[in-house]
């Protein structure tokens, strides 16, 4: 597969997003158009065995066209630490989510050592972020908030999710 170009100077092969600048180490999967990602996709072509119903004949990456200023800093803290080590596709979620127009403009995000999860300040779920942390109590916690990144611990995550509960009304 020929590598795709995305506008940042990033270009993504055989589905591994490769970013070159230095900071920018850490490399994650791309889905393709149709959602799914490309161990779904049968060396290149069709049909799709993953979730989209086998209407997709071939892996076509998201081509990587938007950035924003929350998702260069979740990718160069993901890039710092080399995690995720697995299931770094999460990011490509990350992005997804951090990009679009209505992105939310302040959540907890945990990088973990086999994925991340973000968990929006106005959709928040108290509880769930504690399951979480119990979980998986590798897990590095963030609170992203007035266009910074700034590590918190989990409890301190949770208390963010909390107050921003009572503090906006919920979507
Ligand atoms: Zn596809
Ligand atoms: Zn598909």
């Amino acid at each position: 597969m020929r590598p795709a170009l995305g506008n940042a100077g990033s270009y993504v092969h055989r589905g591994i997003i490769r970013a070159p600048a230095a900071y920018q180490t850490i490399l994650f999967e791309v889905a393709c158009i149709c959602d799914d990602f490309p161990a779904s996709h049968r060396h290149g072509t069709g049909p799709c065995m993953g979730w989209c119903d086998q209407t997709c004949q071939a892996y076509r990456p998201v081509l990587l066209d938007r950035t924003s200023v929350a998702w260069e800093a979740l990718l160069a803290e993901a890039s710092r630490v080399a995690w995720p080590e697995h299931f770094a596709c999460d990011l490509f979620r990350d992005w997804q989510l951090l990009t679009q127009d209505n992105a939310p403009n302040a959540f907890v995000w945990a990088l973990r050592r086999l994925g991340t999860d973000l968990l929006r300040a106005d959709h928040s779920n108290v509880s769930w972020q504690a399951v979480l942390a119990g979980h998986h109590p590798e897990a590095l916690w963030y609170v992203w908030g007035g266009g910074r990144l700034q590590m918190v611990t989990a409890a301190q995550a949770g208390r963010c999710l909390a107050s921003s509960d009572r503090g906006q009304p919920r979507h």
